[in-house]
């Protein structure tokens, strides 16, 4: 049984029942079964089902703001992510033409050689609640796309998720085996995988999940996309726009509660600018209004659990234990649980969990460096490797900059987005994914040659 204990008063807000390890394995086949006539209809026409689908989640917006709020505690005032779910399927959607093309090597008297793209069959995608619906789309919209059956093992923190997507995708003309909704356990998760189940899985979670998948996955050859954690990096450059690096750094480190794949976990600053970033950045979380995320004054909500709150509230006392400054007092209507306070931390070290581990949640540590050299040190000393954010008002700096960093999407003055034209991915313990553009579509499917003797 998967029970959604909401963040806003630790009641019991959502039961579903999981599937057993033969009604899960039924489902995957009826999957399979109904995948080669999606597959063989016109490109045209599962674009145009699929959009109607991202269109109805759009009609339902008004309900799913307040059940994302009981659900995973983000407040209302933000209006849900309708703005990012139906861009990049729309952006998928108007680049599928080109992007799934046949290449054609040639087609003369003699021979036709070309190369088409084919999709894998049936792709699982097990997605986070952290943006629930966003990080699903990533994947759900260009598997169908492409033709693949796809099997979505939603988050147990947001439940209703995946069946609302199921429901608005079957009632747009997408057939229900086509695209299902499933309550799975780890265990059934990764017995399925290991059996061949799926032609492609796409893992979004913790470095822990991932190497689960990978594991359930190795000796089947069945291809494995991995979007994990990350301790992203902002560095504030001596001729950054100041005012503009403290709201863009703090927002990433703080919208969502900290809760962002690739918010802002940690930033230096060049020195003469030290003080004056942390004055902007304490003054800029000091207005934050903690609360219940129903409340529409409300700009930080809860934790998604009391569990992980905890997690950061270790990080940060460990962190003052060793000498970092708290620059935020507690906030009143921090309960213990999972309200928590902001905070921002200087005097900090690499040697501290706050600067090493992820803590995806509403803290950042603040560092002062001497130049591009130190702060690309820095930047570069974490197992991870999602996003960077450079703040300078020099592009070929930034450029110059970002070729030193391992990760896997280079920010100048903005951060936490996902461009859907970009390939979302990342390196180190980040995972190997290779989500939305041309790149996603191309691990949506698989390359079969064609060697055509007419002669
Ligand atoms: P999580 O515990 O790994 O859960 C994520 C999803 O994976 C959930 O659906 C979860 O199911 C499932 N899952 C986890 N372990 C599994 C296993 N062994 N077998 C089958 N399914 C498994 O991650 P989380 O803590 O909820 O999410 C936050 C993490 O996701 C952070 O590390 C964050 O950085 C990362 N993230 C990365 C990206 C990216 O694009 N790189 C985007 C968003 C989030 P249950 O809920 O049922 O346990």
């Amino acid at each position: 049984m998967i029970r959604c204990i909401s963040p806003i008063d630790g009641s019991v807000y959502a039961t579903r029942e999981t599937l057993s390890a033969q009604a899960a394995s039924d489902a995957v086949e009826r999957a399979r079964e109904a995948q080669a006539e999606w597959a063989a209809l016109p490109l045209d026409d599962r674009i145009s089902r699929v959009m109607a689908g991202v269109a109805a989640v759009g009609a339902m917006n008004d309900d799913i703001v307040p059940e994302l709020a009981h659900q995973m505690g983000r407040p209302v005032r933000y209006g849900g992510e309708f703005g990012g779910f139906n861009e990049r399927a729309a952006y998928m959607a108007d680049i599928a033409r080109d992007a799934l093309a046949e290449i054609e090597i040639e087609d003369s008297d003699s021979f036709r050689r070309l190369i088409k793209r084919v999709p894998h069959g049936v792709v699982l995608v097990v997605a986070p609640w952290n943006y629930p619906y966003m990080t699903a789309i990533n994947t759900v919209a260009p598997a169908l796309i492409a033709g693949n059956a796809v099997v979505l093992k939603h988050a147990s923190q947001t439940p209703l998720v995946g069946e609302r997507m199921a429901n608005a995708f079957h009632g747009a003309g997408v057939p229900r085996d086509v695209f299902q909704n499933v309550f799975l356990d780890h265990e059934t998760t990764s017995g399925l995988i290991a059996a061949k189940a799926f032609g492609f899985v796409n893992f979004t979670g913790s470095v822990g999940g991932g190497k689960a998948i990978e594991r359930a996955a190795a000796g089947t050859f069945t291809g494995v996309g991995l979007e994990l954690g990350g301790k992203d990096p902002g560095y504030v450059c001596d001729d950054a726009d100041l005012d503009a690096a403290a709201e863009t750094l703090i927002d990433g480190a703080m919208f969502n509660s900290g809760q962002c794949c690739c918010g802002i976990e940690r930033i230096y600053v060049a020195e003469p600018h030290f003080d004056a970033f942390v004055e902007r950045a304490v003054a800029i979380v000091r207005s934050y209004k903690l609360g219940n995320p129903l409340d529409t004054n409300t700009t930080l909500g809860p934790m998604a659990h009391a569990r992980f709150a905890q997690e950061v509230r270790a990080q940060i006392s460990e962190a003052v234990a060793d000498g970092a400054t708290a620059h935020i007092d507690t906030f009143a209507e921090d309960d213990g649980g999972a309200y928590l306070s902001p905070q921002i931390l200087t005097n900090v070290t690499h040697d501290m969990r706050v600067m090493r581990d992820e803590s995806f949640g509403p803290v950042v540590g603040i560092m002062p460096v001497k130049d591009d050299a130190e702060a690309l040190r820095l930047m570069n000393d974490s197992h991870f490797g999602l996003t960077a954010s450079v703040w300078t008002a020099d592009t070929e700096r930034a450029e110059a900059i970002g070729d030193g960093i391992e990760t896997g999407t280079v920010f100048m003055n903005r951060a936490d987005y996902l461009d859907p034209a970009l390939c979302w991915t990342g390196c180190k313990d980040t995972g190997r994914g290779g989500g939305l553009s041309v790149i996603g579509y191309h691990n949506l499917t698989r390359p079969k040659s064609y060697h055509l003797k007419k002669a």
